[in-house]
């Protein structure tokens, strides 16, 4: 492993594709403006272009196959359903770009696709209809051939890895931790710490969450991983020396939108502000993006609380929002995201451009998605998508539940101890 602050070779490319990561200098790109960043950094980041819109994740993808289940509302507002899957990330993606005028139609879809995915909303019993639920077995048995689980296959997986260097990326929520309505209360069990701390003494092991970098470190607690926060905005290594960490704090590695930070604080002020006429509601700080959570509003206020986070970001045109579990992420307008950090995180590793790296990331959103295709794109090593439904994505392989992750890394761990995984 490089000491800290060692620069990679000069980048030969413009662009930040998943193949340029050779350079000193990290590309990274807005709407037509590419700037190079050497690491560690705090950067400047200007002429940022028009909003961009990632796509919601596993729930929203459920309720927005509930909503396109009725025909009032397929038209009017959402794309085809994908044959066999339902409405997939990427024609959810296209939707909502193409629906972006002015911002209203897509802020509406999406607080529809909310409401209905609401336990309490007669639409959601409704469209979760006898035919849908009967349906979704056979999706997910077809699905789960192309998709199939990383437990079952697990010899399969690794007997590729002889000889490699395995290393660990892990989102949190949802993949550590189970989906609860209060996001300070996604907690992961000590039996899974225990998994993770485990794999971290086996492997470089790396968290990469939505989440604040701080906030995520206070679920996980151990001091010898690697943590890529707000979307892989905020990166730091180990603060525990380990035998895959030669230098003790290595500090800040990475924060690609360290010029965001005051315009970030000023939103969240207003929305601090604004949303204090909104019962139940709550902004929270992940420093580099700000999260605003719906999951305890009145489903009755959503529209009128949507419109308001719309009204504050139309001064900010250099900030983008993005949709996830009943909360509206809030982000700058800079392409960097997990499967950038991934690739970073490579780099800093020493596995930059190696083929003897074999990287398994393991998560359960949309935003993960990023991580699988450089995997896929490169060839290299493992993606594992957490998710009970059939789903649209580039992992080869699928977990259910973050028990089976549990489960997934002891294994992993029992397999390392065996003399042939040696040889
Ligand atoms: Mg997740």
């Amino acid at each position: 492993m490089p000491a800290n602050g060692s620069l990679p070779r000069p980048n030969s490319s413009s662009s930040p594709s998943s193949s340029s990561f050779c350079g000193a200098l990290w590309n990274v790109e807005t709407e037509g403006v590419t700037r190079e960043l050497k690491r560690p950094c705090i950067i400047s980041i200007k002429e940022m272009g028009k909003q961009n819109v990632i796509v919601p994740e596993q729930l929203a993808v459920k309720s927005m196959m509930a909503i396109a289940a009725d025909p009032a509302h397929r038209s009017a507002l959402l794309p085809p359903l994908s044959p066999g899957l339902g409405v997939s990330c990427t024609s959810y993606k296209r939707f909502v770009t193409q629906h972006d005028v002015g911002g209203g139609a897509r802020i509406n879809a999406w607080v529809d696709s909310m409401r209905a995915s609401s336990p309490t909303h007669a639409k959601a019993a409704a469209v979760l209809s006898a035919s849908l639920e009967a349906s979704h077995d056979d999706k997910y048995h077809k699905w789960v051939k192309q998709h199939p689980s990383a437990l079952s296959n697990f010899d399969d997986i690794f007997a590729a890895s002889k000889g490699m260097q395995i290393v660990m990326f892990l989102d949190y929520d949802g993949t550590l931790s189970p989906i609860v309505d209060d996001p300070d209360r996604a907690f992961m069990s000590d039996a899974m710490r225990e998994a993770v701390r485990d794999a971290a003494r086996h492997f470089p092991t790396a968290i990469v969450s939505g989440r604040c970098r701080e906030k995520v470190f206070s679920f996980v607690r151990l001091r010898e991983l690697y943590y890529a926060g707000s979307h892989g905005m905020d990166i730091k290594g180990p603060s525990k020396t380990t035998k895959h960490t030669k230098a003790k704090g290595k500090g800040v590695l990475f924060q690609p939108a360290s010029e965001f930070l005051p315009m970030i604080d000023e939103v969240y002020k207003a929305l601090l502000q604004k949303t204090e006429l909104f019962p139940g509601s709550r902004v929270e700080n992940n420093t580099f993006s700000l999260s605003v959570h719906f999951r305890c509003v009145d489903e009755k206020i959503w529209s009128s609380l949507a419109d308001m986070v719309r009204s504050v970001l139309d001064d900010y045109p250099k900030l983008r929002h993005t949709f996830g579990r009943k909360v509206l992420e809030i982000r700058p307008s800079i392409k960097w995201d997990k499967g950038k950090a991934l690739e970073f995180l490579l780099e800093s590793l020493g596995f930059g451009d190696r083929t003897d790296v074999f990287p398994v990331y393991i998560g359960d959103d949309c935003t993960d998605e990023d991580a699988f295709k450089v995997l896929r794109d490169r060839g290299l090593g493992a993606g594992i998508l957490v998710s009970k439904f059939a789903k649209e994505t580039q992992a080869s392989y699928s977990l259910r539940e973050p028990a089976e992750v549990k489960e997934f890394l002891s294994r992993l761990v029992e397999w390392k101890r065996l003399p042939s995984s040696m040889s």
